[in-house]
């Protein structure tokens, strides 16, 4: 016998994080049918929901996937989109305990520096790992996001800055799909810093990224985008530019690390180019926000980052807000400045620390990330998208972004398979 869907679940309350009226995109009392891989249908309880059942391989009730609650007698758990953690650079060698152990032990950064340690250390460990090496340390680290409802994962390169480094970096990245229920996106961020071997000649390295390293990782599909460290201690805007004009040579979009530290007209020049996002933008100037709405560009927020470094510089949030400039938010999971691996740690401290609403805070992790990786496939509950869902035991969306460290999903679906829960 052949079914019309493959799943339905039933008893949930769906946050479904589409543009609606209501908040939360909420729709009550629903059912919800899924069919290879993708949402079906959406269907109110009220209707002839028996029916519908009976066209369904398997059927769930929600309810008895919550713990404790073997008679399905609790409210309704919520039904939401899984995550999207937009901004990671989770591939890397060794970690960097150590030297937060000198810093807080009063070591400066000049120390920390001559002892082989910073960005140029992670570098150095990272070009010593095999891939085997590398790719138990991501899976470790990927794995904790997953736990979380993290369903997609951008991963970035930038650690190696030689191309074979580069190379395994974004290829150890993609292998995650085979070891997690995740869908990973890979950013090559060769202009992340200037490699040893090119001390003091940023234009020469510019030059290896566009004319040697892009072109062979385009040619070999390893990267769905490319992104540029543009600022004072990164690369210029005229750097930022060349990296950017030769990816879109080779039909890679465009991401962008800028305003972290500086206003460094970043963001302008990455809306120009249509980037898909500006990541950090602590120092975006308000009346370069048109900009951006005017591109379509995401303003990706890394709260992590500005706690861990302890910055008081936020970004714009308001300006963005009444520019209607949609705002993401990722953990941006790296070893030197957020070593974060929580992307509901993320969505409270960009409460906390951003004033977001908890509800921004959602859609920057589901809807508005979508968009900041250009996929249009996922990131809000409608027909049509994938099924990669999440179910939880709250009694309001809000819970998520309110508490630190109180929830796991009850269930993950990752494209229509349950892959965590009961
Ligand atoms: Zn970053």
């Amino acid at each position: 016998m052949s079914y019309q869907y493959d799943t339905v679940i039933y008893n949930v309350r769906i946050a479904s994080m589409q543009d609606s009226e209501v908040p939360y995109g909420e729709l009550l009392s629903h059912a919800i049918a899924l069919k290879d891989g993708k949402i079906a249908a959406l269907i109110p309880s009220d209707d002839s929901l028996g029916e519908i059942v009976k066209q369904a391989k398997s059927v769930i009730d929600a309810t008895t996937l919550i713990p404790q609650n073997e008679g399905g007698t609790l409210k309704h758990p919520w039904l939401l989109p899984g995550f999207i953690d937009c901004h990671t650079h989770l591939v890397y060698g060794g970690n960097r305990a150590e030297e937060f152990e000198m810093r807080l032990q009063g070591a400066s950064y000049v120390d920390i520096a001559q002892r082989g340690g910073g960005i140029k250390g992670t570098v150095e460990k990272t070009r010593c790992a095999d891939e085997r090496t590398l790719l138990n340390t991501a899976i470790k680290r990927a794995k904790r996001l997953c736990e979380e409802g993290v369903t997609t994962i951008e991963v970035k390169s930038g650690y190696g800055l030689d191309l074979d480094t580069e190379v395994r970096m974004l290829r150890v990245a993609k292998s995650l799909e085979q070891h997690l229920p995740v869908s990973i996106k890979t950013t090559y961020l060769g202009a992340h810093a200037l490699p040893n071997e090119f001390a003091e000649d940023a234009d020469g390295y510019i030059d290896f990224v566009c004319e040697k390293a892009l072109p062979y990782i385009a040619s070999q599909n390893l990267a769905d985008a490319v992104d540029v460290f543009c600022e004072t201690i990164g690369f210029s805007t005229s750097q930022t530019e060349r990296v950017f004009s030769c990816a879109q040579e080779h039909g890679l979009p465009l991401k962008a690390h800028v305003e972290q530290l500086s206003d460094s007209k970043g963001a302008v020049l990455a809306a120009k180019y249509g980037a898909l996002s500006v990541d950090h933008i602590e120092y975006l100037a308000d009346s370069d926000i048109p900009h951006l709405a005017q591109s379509g560009t995401v303003a990706v927020l890394l709260p992590g980052a500005f706690y861990y470094l302890s910055e008081v510089q936020k970004p714009p949030i308001d300006a963005l807000r009444a520019h209607n400039v949609p705002m993401a938010l990722a953990t941006d999971f790296n070893p030197g400045s957020s070593p974060l691996a929580s992307i509901l740690t993320a969505m409270n401290m960009g409460c906390v620390l951003f004033q977001l609403t908890p509800e921004e805070a959602l859609r920057g992790a589901t809807a508005h990330a979508a968009s900041a990786l250009g996929l249009h496939d996922r990131g809000v509950i409608e027909a049509g998208k994938l099924a990669d869902l999440t179910l939880w035991d709250i009694e309001t969306p809000a819970e998520l972004a309110y508490c630190i460290n109180g929830h796991r999903p009850a269930a993950v679906f990752k494209e229509g398979k349950q892959v965590q829960g009961r």
